[in-house]
């Protein structure tokens, strides 16, 4: 496996690979990998003749009092499980290698961007948007692989290949998730004993839903309201940021649960905020 940081080596590398007819695949990562990112890796490996990972902690997608400057990191940790992975090039750029310091174009998806996430990060998504564009533009894959834990994120970058007409296939894998349930997330590392056990209660809420659905109840302010009961209860020291039945693909918002509804929240517990979702068939 080849680790390489600057922009243009990488690109070059990879423009020799696609011209070569090799099929490529592109696995984009913030790091501190766990087996939700190596999920995508395994996938990327039985899919694809290269695997290219990139590691790169993207500033423009976080907001002034977000957690940029304290995202985990271990670079030689993930270096070897990329390795054990199988991954032919891990892509390491500086923040100034990606971003020229009077960087001044940006890939936006306004409509999709607006729902769910995108309320209380309103900057998110077109900080995703511009660096999965400028990494699809280095790399040139023809598959790019997105975890379905960041469920928004995996329709908005599909969205936006779609409308710019990139020559590339975005493959969403499902969510990865600890033996009690809670999705795996460089984010949990934030979490405290007492946090992380009611943490788990996340999944095991969206798993009621499935059940109460199942005895009838099809009433979205209905579920959504029994839902938030049940994290109050069973998650105090978590805050609710949204709980939110939509259109798994357009991410408006439903009234009924009739076939297939998105059901996504967003709950800051202690310093971390942890997103979740699940389909819920009617
Ligand atoms: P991140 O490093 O958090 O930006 O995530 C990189 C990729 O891994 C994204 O496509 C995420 O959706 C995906 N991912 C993160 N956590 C999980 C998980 N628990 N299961 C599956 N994919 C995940």
């Amino acid at each position: 496996m080849q680790v390489v940081s600057a922009v243009d080596t990488f690109q070059k590398q990879c423009l020799d690979l696609r011209c070569s007819g090799r099929v490529i695949a592109l696995v984009p990562t913030m790091g501190y990998f766990h087996e939700g990112h190596l999920s995508l890796m395994r996938w990327a490996r039985e899919n694809a003749d290269t695997v290219l990972i990139s590691l790169f902690v993207n500033p423009a997608q976080f907001g002034p009092t977000e957690d940029l400057d304290r995202y985990p990191r271990d670079l030689e940790r993930d270096q070897n499980l990329a390795r054990k992975e199988g991954a032919d090039i891990l892509f390491t750029p500086s923040p100034e290698e990606v971003y020229a310091s009077d960087h001044d174009t940006w890939v936006d998806v306004p409509g999709l961007s607006t729902y769910l996430c995108g309320q209380s990060r309103p900057h998110f998504f077109r900080g995703v948007c511009t660096v999965v564009c400028k990494l699809l533009n280095m790399a040139l894959p023809h598959k790019a692989v997105f975890g379905q834990k960041d469920w928004q994120q995996m329709v908005v970058v599909t969205r936006m290949a779609r409308d710019l007409n990139l020559p590339v296939e975005i493959v969403g894998r499902p969510i990865v998730r600890e033996p009690d349930g809670l999705a795996m997330s460089s984010r949990n590392a934030y979490l405290t004993d007492t946090e992380r056990r009611q943490a788990a209660h996340l999944y095991a809420g969206l798993q009621r839903v499935q059940d109460w659905v199942r005895e009838g109840e099809r009433d979205t302010v209905k579920l959504a309201s029994r839902l938030e009961e049940y994290y109050a209860k069973n998650v105090p020291s978590g805050h609710i940021d949204y709980v939110h039945f939509v259109h798994p693909w357009e991410l408006t918002p439903v009234d009924r649960v009739k076939s297939q509804v998105l059901v996504a929240v967003a709950v800051q517990v202690g310093s971390a905020r942890l997103i979740d979702n699940m389909l819920v068939q009617g």
